[in-house]
C-alpha cells in the first residue's frame, strides 16, 4: 500500500535515489489494481508490457540515461491514440481498434520514460459527466461506489483518486479533466487551448478539446504538464512559443507569501445560487476566507454572458462533434455491420452507426447535423458563435481587473449512479462552471477545496487565468493546497474511505 500513495514528485525521488525500482514501483500499482479495480472499474485495458517497459527504464536508470518520472506509472484515458493498446474512446464502434501511431502526449510521455498502466473508462466519445455514458460499464467513484466518478474522464479521476495510479491524462472539451478531479478530490489541469498536442486526441470538438494532467497533487500536475505540453508540428493550433515550467510554478506556489498581493475575482454569476450544493458553496468560501487571511485580494466580478454558456456550447459541440464523428462511417476502420441482402454501402454505414453509437452520442450528431443545416446555421451555429466572443470579451474585462478568476468546479458533489443518466439537460447543466474556460481557450485548475458538510464527499475549487498564464494557476494551486492541506492534517485523499 504504501508505494501506492505516493505523489508522483515523491516516486521520483526514490527512483532518483535508488531506494526503490521502477519494477517495484509498478507491480505495487498492478497489485492495486488487482486488488480494487474490481469494484472501481477505471480501466478498459491494461498494458501487459508495463513491467518490462519499467524494467528497461531501471536499466536506463542505473546507465544515468534516465531521469525526471522516468520509470513512474500512468493512466491514460482512452480517447488518446496509443500503438500498443486499444483505443475506443469509450465507444463500440472502436472496439478493439488499435491506432497505427501514438498521441503525440503519448509518445512524449513515453520518450520522459513514464510506465503506462492501461487505457481508461470514459463517457462515449467525451460526452458526458458521469461516465455513465461509456459502451464499457460504469466507473464508480473510490469514495463512495454507488456514486459517479464524474466524466467525461471519469475513469482516470478514478484511478488516481482510488491509488490505481499515480498520474493519468484526460481531455477537457467542456470540464471532462476539472469536473471528474472535483469529484474524486484529486487536480485537474485544463491548459490553455493550444498548449499541450491533440494530436491523436480521438477529436470530440476540435475548438475546444485539450488534453491534461490528473493527478493527486498540483506539483504533480505540473511535472506531467511539463512532460507533455509544448509545441507540436502534427497539430496545427499548436502554439509555438516556449512555455515556463509548471512545476516550478507549483514550487513557487509552496513559498511564504506565495499569493500575497494577488487578485483572485469571484465570478458573481457561478459563486453560488440556483443549481449549486450549499456545502459547494460554503468550501468554495472558506477556501477564499484562507487565501484572503494570506494576503489576497478577494475581488467580485461580474461576466453577465456566462449564464449563456451552456445553451452556446450545446450547439457548438454538437455541431464539431457531428463532423468529427462522419469518419466513422464502416469503410476505413473500426466496426462494421453488414445487414443481410445485397446491402449498398449506405446500408453498411448506416446499419454500423446505428450498432456502433450509443444514444448520447446520435442525440448529438442529430442535434450538430440540425444546427449546421443550411436554413438554421445562422440562427443557431451562428448565435452561438456570437455569444462565444461575448464570454471572451468577458473573460478579456475580467482579466484586466483580477489575476485569477475563482469558481466552484461543479455545482454539486458526485450523485448517485443512475440519477441523471436518463435526463440530459441535467446532465448539460453540470457543466455550468466549466464550460466558459473552453469556449474562451483560457486554462483552468480543480483542487480539492474539502469535503460537503452534507454528505462527505470531495468538493472542487477552480481557478481559472488568461490564456497563456497556465503558471498563475499552479502557483495559486499549490500555494492553497498548502493552507489547506496543514488545517487537513495531510492530503483530502488520505482520509479517503478507498484506502480502507
Ligand atoms: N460534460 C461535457 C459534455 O458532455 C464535457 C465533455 C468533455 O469535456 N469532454 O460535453
Amino acid at each position: 500500500m504504501s508505494l501506492v500513495t505516493k505523489s508522483a514528485a515523491e516516486l521520483a525521488a526514490l527512483l532518483d535515489a535508488r531506494e526503490v525500482s521502477s519494477v517495484e514501483v509498478t507491480q505495487a500499482h498492478l497489485d492495486r489494481i488487482a486488488a480494487v479495480d474490481g469494484d472501481v472499474h477505471a480501466f478498459l485495458h491494461l498494458n501487459a508490457d508495463a513491467l518490462d517497459t519499467a524494467s528497461a527504464i531501471d536499466k536506463a536508470r542505473a546507465e544515468g540515461a534516465a531521469s525526471g518520472l522516468a520509470g513512474v506509472p500512468v493512466a491514460i484515458k482512452d480517447v488518446l491514440c496509443t500503438l500498443d493498446m486499444p483505443s475506443t474512446s469509450g465507444s463500440k464502434i472502436l472496439e478493439g481498434w488499435i491506432p497505427p501511431y501514438d498521441a503525440t502526449v503519448v509518445a512524449r510521455m513515453r520518450a520522459a520514460g513514464l510506465v503506462p498502466l492501461g487505457k481508461t473508462n470514459m463517457d462515449e466519445f467525451a460526452m458526458g459527466s458521469s461516465t455513465e455514458h461509456s459502451a464499457y460499464g460504469n466507473t464508480h467513484n473510490p469514495w463512495d461506489l454507488s456514486r459517479i466518478p464524474g466524466g467525461s474522464g471519469g475513469g482516470s479521476a478514478a484511478a488516481v483518486s482510488a491509488f490505481e495510479a499515480p498520474l493519468a491524462l484526460g481531455s477537457d472539451t467542456g470540464g471532462s479533466i476539472r469536473q471528474p478531479a472535483a469529484v474524486t478530490g484529486s487536480v485537474g489541469v485544463k491548459p490553455t487551448y493550444g498548449g499541450v498536442s491533440r494530436y491523436g486526441a480521438i477529436a470530440l470538438a476540435s475548438s475546444l478539446d485539450q488534453v491534461g494532467p490528473v493527478t493527486r497533487t498540483v506539483l504533480d500536475a505540473g511535472l506531467l504538464h511539463d512532460v507533455i505540453g509544448g509545441h507540436d508540428p502534427h497539430d496545427s493550433t499548436s502554439i509555438p512559443d516556449a512555455w515556463p515550467s509548471f512545476a516550478d510554478a507549483a514550487r513557487a506556489g509552496q513559498r511564504e507569501g506565495a499569493v500575497r498581493g494577488l487578485r483572485v475575482g469571484v465570478v458573481s454569476e457561478l459563486a453560488g445560487g440556483e443549481g449549486f450544493q450549499p456545502g459547494v458553496v460554503q468550501r468554495f468560501q472558506e477556501a477564499l476566507a484562507l487565501l484572503e487571511a494570506q494576503g489576497a485580494e478577494i475581488v467580485e466580478v461580474s461576466a453577465p454572458s456566462f449564464q449563456y454558456a451552456i445553451a452556446a456550447y450545446y450547439l457548438i459541440l454538437p455541431a464539431e462533434a457531428s463532423s468529427n464523428l462522419a469518419k466513422f462511417d464502416s469503410v476505413r476502420f473500426g466496426l462494421r455491420v453488414t445487414p443481410d441482402g445485397q446491402p449498398t454501402v449506405e446500408d453498411v454505414m448506416s446499419a454500423t452507426r446505428e450498432a456502433g453509437f450509443g444514444d448520447e452520442v446520435k442525440r448529438r450528431i442529430i442535434l450538430g447535423t440540425y444546427a449546421l443545416s443550411a436554413g438554421y446555421y445562422d440562427a443557431y451555429y451562428g448565435s452561438a458563435q456570437k455569444v462565444r466572443t461575448l464570454i471572451q470579451r468577458d473573460f478579456d474585462a475580467a482579466f484586466a481587473k483580477v489575476d485569477v478568476l475563482a469558481t466552484p468546479s461543479a455545482p454539486t458533489t458526485a450523485f448517485p449512479l443512475g440519477s441523471k443518466v436518463d435526463d440530459p439537460l441535467a446532465m448539460y447543466l453540470n457543466d455550468l462552471t466549466t464550460i466558459p474556460a473552453n469556449l474562451a481557450g483560457v486554462p483552468g485548475i480543480s483542487l480539492p477545496s474539502g469535503l460537503a458538510p452534507e454528505d462527505g464527499l470531495p468538493v472542487g475549487i477552480q481557478f481559472m487565468a488568461p490564456a497563456r498564464e497556465d503558471a498563475r494557476l499552479y502557483t495559486v494551486g499549490a500555494a492553497l493546497e498548502q493552507l489547506l492541506e496543514a488545517q487537513w492534517g495531510g492530503p483530502l485523499l488520505a482520509n479517503a474511505p478507498a484506502l480502507a
